[in-house]
């Protein structure tokens, strides 16, 4: 079998690995990335035409700046490929002034120092008549500068570039174990095997697979579009309905965005201000099939009371994987004390938006650079018990 040395292989190139095979490539490292399937594809977690991009990120105050470092590389990738890889339009956060979406947004706006418009309860009403059976005291958070943002194109553009940039890349290849050795890393594959000073680990729900031992948990959790009742109605637009988080009174919320050019309405359920899904075990096992009552039911019955405009009934659905740590903070970072492992996973449900920012501070780590931003609160190191003295 053939050995390629390198100084650093990243395995798994989806949002989070083709971010850091970039940046990686970008600084001049020596750098090969392994995907088993193909590049963009749909049996992961980034798929599924857009993502929503929201700077003044409720999830924790520490990540408006790896939002905006992001939405910084992708509007200069997108400028030279000649694509749109995110789009400016806002989004808007909704619920009880003390909920996650409010509460969590006012608060990352203020330690970072991002721009916010606060909406009381009539504002919100009379801005989005879309939304049925607000809550009496609902009130809003505009996020201007937020929007949305498109999985595959990005993803392919990310490896595109790190190839254009000297990146090796093997699609198609399935990583069967990384070890760590004295002076450096032995990635095994079916037709090659890799030595490198260093592996970025970027699996996505299979992280667990390939470093066991990590609290992960994949979550099925599927993707839903729908249409308006009334097919000539612009209610629907992403201009008139954008890209949103609501956590409604009683538990079950909602995030979606209104259709634009090459998408359509789509909506997903949280719950209790989580993204709603199945745990599985094995990633492997996640079920691809699409279940026309158990899929549906709960949904329908939603979207009939909170947006009576919309038809409760999708006209697709497409099952996707999240995958939570215990804390709903990514992991990145060192995962024990060598020096030669560097893994990025834990989306929690959140991490499409950070990924060029995230592939920034990969190849930083891994490079021994200091970091742009503090990355404490994303080390995997927070979830190993401290050692007790004696
Ligand atoms: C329904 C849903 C809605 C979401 N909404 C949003 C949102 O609105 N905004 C947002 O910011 N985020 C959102 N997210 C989260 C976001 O999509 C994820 O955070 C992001 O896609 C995670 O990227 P990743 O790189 O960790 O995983 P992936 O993109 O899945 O990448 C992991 C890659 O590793 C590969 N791989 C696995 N095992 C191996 C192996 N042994 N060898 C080689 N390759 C391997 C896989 O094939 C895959 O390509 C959502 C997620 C879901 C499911």
């Amino acid at each position: 079998m053939e050995t390629l040395r390198t100084d650093v292989v990243v395995v798994g190139l989806g949002a989070f690995g083709s971010a850091a095979l970039w940046r990686l490539a970008a600084r001049g490292a020596d750098v090969i990335g392994i995907e088993r399937q193909a590049i963009g594809h749909a049996l992961g977690s980034s798929h599924g035409v857009t993502r929503l991009f929201r700077i003044a990120c409720m999830e924790h105050p520490g990540l408006p700046p790896i939002a905006q470092k992001s939405l910084a590389l992708w509007t200069d990738l997108g400028a030279q490929t000649g694509e749109v890889l995110i789009e400016q339009t806002g989004s808007l956060n909704a619920g009880p002034p003390g909920s996650e979406p409010v509460a969590g947004a006012l608060a990352a706006a203020r330690t970072a120092g991002v721009p916010v418009e606060e909406l009381d309860h009539a504002a919100l009403a009379a801005r989005q008549p879309q939304y049925g059976a607000l809550g009496a005291d609902d009130v809003g958070v505009w996020d201007p500068g937020a929007g949305l943002c498109f999985p595959e194109p990005i993803v392919r553009a990310q490896v595109e570039a790190a190839r254009e940039l000297g990146a090796k890349v093997f699609a198609h290849t399935l990583v069967t174990a990384v070890e760590v050795e004295r002076d450096g890393v032995l990635v095994r594959t079916p037709t090659v095997e890799i030595r490198a000073q260093r592996a970025v680990v970027a699996t996505g729900a299979w992280l667990g697979k390939v470093v066991p031992g990590l609290p992960l948990v994949p979550r099925r959790t599927p993707l839903y579009w729908f249409e308006p009742r009334d097919p000539g109605s612009d209610e629907f637009t992403l201009e008139r309905f954008p890209a949103f988080i609501w956590q409604r009174t009683g538990g079950i919320g909602f995030w979606g965005h209104g259709s634009g050019d090459g998408y359509g309405v789509k909506l997903g359920l949280e719950h209790d201000g989580h993204v709603a899904g199945t745990p599985f075990a094995d990633a492997d096992e996640v079920d691809r099939y699409v279940h026309p009552r158990a899929d549906v039911d709960e949904i329908s019955t939603a979207v009939s009371e909170a947006f009576p405009g919309l038809d409760p009934i999708p006209v697709k659905l497409l099952p996707c994987i999240v995958t939570d740590s215990p804390d709903g903070q990514f992991l990145i970072g060192r995962s024990d004390d060598t020096d030669r492992l560097v893994i990025a996973g834990g989306d929690s449900g959140h991490g499409f938006k950070h990924a060029a920012g995230l592939g920034e501070l990969l190849a930083q780590l891994t490079l021994d650079e200091p970091t742009y931003c503090d990355t404490t609160f994303l080390d995997p190191r927070r979830f190993t018990p401290t050692p007790t003295t004696h």
